[in-house]
């Protein structure tokens, strides 16, 4: 008979079980190479939520042994897990995958426990395991609504302990300003602050009168970058530019291409007015607030948006047109890969890669660019994987969290794969995937679970394995072990009745990303 799958998320590349099993009584005995000292602090918090037992450490005879492998041994990224009726031997190269075999083990524990008491049972069993992709992201949009250190803390600590590495930081838009500057202070004191909220669909003209703010200061900003980093998790900021930029077009309006008062947006959607390119100081600014941000954002990328920028405004500015002739442009369109460059080359000076959305795209770009793509001409992106350039896949298709479960059903986001057409044979180029929430329709934190839960575990095994998955039944009948993890920690998470609804429901349900699921709180 086929044993029960272990409830483990993301599944492990190989599993050999084997008879027996180790019983953990009172408490569990620890001895660790002092290389691991961070990744073992980490661990014994998280098994202290979840597990009532005490953890010592002792030289002999302990229960639980991590050891730091040759290169000959294991290969890089990897780790290997034993687990035979007395001991447990967990053997890694690097802090990372230690972590990574760690989580696996929390899980185990996890499972083998009543409710997270002692006596606990795992059973005797070897785990080799890798990640399929270097990249495995989710980005988070503040801008839209302000969710606060709290959340982000939450979504760290499922993101690691779903072997997830990746926290995109989506800070700036038309919406507000989130992070301190002190450089540039009217980016929070006018910035991050609108007085009104559009209500109803996308496409809805109603707002409420309901104001909204909310930034983070860079000492807030710094604990949470050193929150990420023991979970093994980089942060990667994006402040969104030329367009999404009305946020700072209101704070500092001698930026744009017209001489008026900008407005944070109440509204939803793509707005015409974006940053002036035509003019050196809006380059030097951005030089300027890009350099301070990087003192607190440590990480090897900094994306800079780049997405859905209308060049209206810049087909009637004097000092855009007078730049495109300058540098002998056809068309004010390029502008925007002359930004792009610009930017790119100011990140390199300062030791960073700069990431940005498939818009940029152009034959004139920089190669070093790493393009995220998520909607538009695919053939452009994959001419660009086949010279060797560097992607992540966002696909808007399935990988938008903040699209419904009628739309995104959560066996549509497990089975998709982000690999079309010529991709396949260029996977060199694909540096992993990343899941955006936009949180246009997200303004509480029920409503943030619930678009959350249980998508991200779908996306964090397709970052984990690729196409080795197991298949949906398989990982379905895992997700019932983890979902009570969730409700313990107090996360809410949309019912398995409610994550694939009847294929009636969603036909002709379009690309719907209007509020579904009565009940979720829309006010805390
Ligand atoms: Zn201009």
């Amino acid at each position: 008979m086929e044993k029960r799958p272990l409830p483990l998320i993301p599944y492990p590349h190989s599993i050999q079980r084997q008879p027996g099993s180790l019983e953990l009584i009172d408490s569990l005995e620890i001895f660790y190479h002092p290389y691991f000292q961070n990744e073992m602090s980490v661990f014994r918090r998280q098994v202290a939520s979840l597990i009532a037992t005490e953890i010592t450490y002792i030289k002999e005879e302990a229960c639980l042994f991590l050891r730091q492998t040759e290169s000959e041994e294991l290969s890089s990224g990897s780790y290997q897990l034993d687990i035979t009726p007395s001991q447990i031997h967990l053997a890694a190269r690097e802090r990372s995958s230690m972590f990574a075999g760690l989580q696996t083990l929390v899980q185990l524990m996890r499972a083998g426990s009543d409710a997270g008491h002692l006596p606990l049972q795992i059973e005797c069993m070897r785990i080799l395991d890798q990640p399929n992709y270097e990249w495995r992201g989710f980005m988070l949009d503040e801008a839209r609504h302000f969710q606060g250190a709290e959340t982000v803390k939450m979504i760290l600590d499922w993101m690691s302990y779903l072997k997830m590495n990746v926290f995109h930081w989506h800070l700036s838009d038309d919406q507000g300003f989130r992070v301190e500057s002190k450089r540039f202070p009217l980016l929070t004191e006018i910035g991050s602050y609108r007085p009104a909220t559009q209500r109803g669909g996308m496409l809805s003209r109603k707002v409420n009168m309901q104001s909204h703010q909310g930034f983070y200061t860079q000492a807030e900003i710094s604990e949470l970058v050193e929150y990420a980093a023991d979970r093994h998790i980089t942060v990667v900021p994006e402040i969104d530019v030329p367009g999404h930029s009305s946020a700072i077009l209101a704070a500092y309006p001698e930026l744009g291409c017209r001489d008026r008062d900008y407005v944070v947006q109440p509204y939803w959607g793509i707005h015409s007015d974006i940053l002036c390119v035509g003019q050196k100081s809006t380059l030097d600014f951005l030089e300027q607030l890009y350099g301070e941000l990087l003192d607190i954002f440590p990480g090897p990328y900094f994306h800079s948006g780049g997405d859905e920028a209308p060049k209206k405004r810049w087909h009637r500015c004097p000092r855009c047109q007078e730049l495109t002739r300058q540098l002998g442009y056809a068309k004010v369109e390029q502008l925007q890969t002359y930004l792009a460059n610009h930017l790119n080359r100011f990140l390199q000076s300062q030791g960073r890669t700069m990431i940005a959305w498939n818009e940029v795209l152009s034959e004139d770009l920089d190669a070093d660019i790493i393009i995220q793509f998520w909607l538009g001409n695919k053939t452009e992106l994959i001419d660009h994987a086949k010279t060797g350039r560097r992607i992540i896949l966002s696909n808007y298709n399935a990988y938008y969290l903040d699209h419904t479960y009628t739309h995104s059903s959560l066996e549509k986001v497990y089975i998709f794969d982000p690999l079309f057409g010529d991709l396949k044979s260029h996977t060199a180029s694909i540096l992993g995937i990343e899941a955006p929430l936009w949180t246009e329709f997200v303004p509480t934190r029920a409503r943030l679970d619930w678009q959350l839960f249980p998508r991200l575990l779908a996306i964090a095994e397709s970052a984990w394995l690729g196409n080795s998955r197991p298949g949906y039944d398989h990982f379905h009948r895992r997700l019932a072990g983890l979902l009570p993890q969730l409700e313990q920690a107090g996360i809410g998470y949309a019912a398995l009745d409610q994550v694939d609804p009847p294929a009636w429901r969603r036909l002709g349900s379009g690309i719907s990303l209007l509020q579904e699921g009565k009940g979720v709180a829309e006010k805390d």
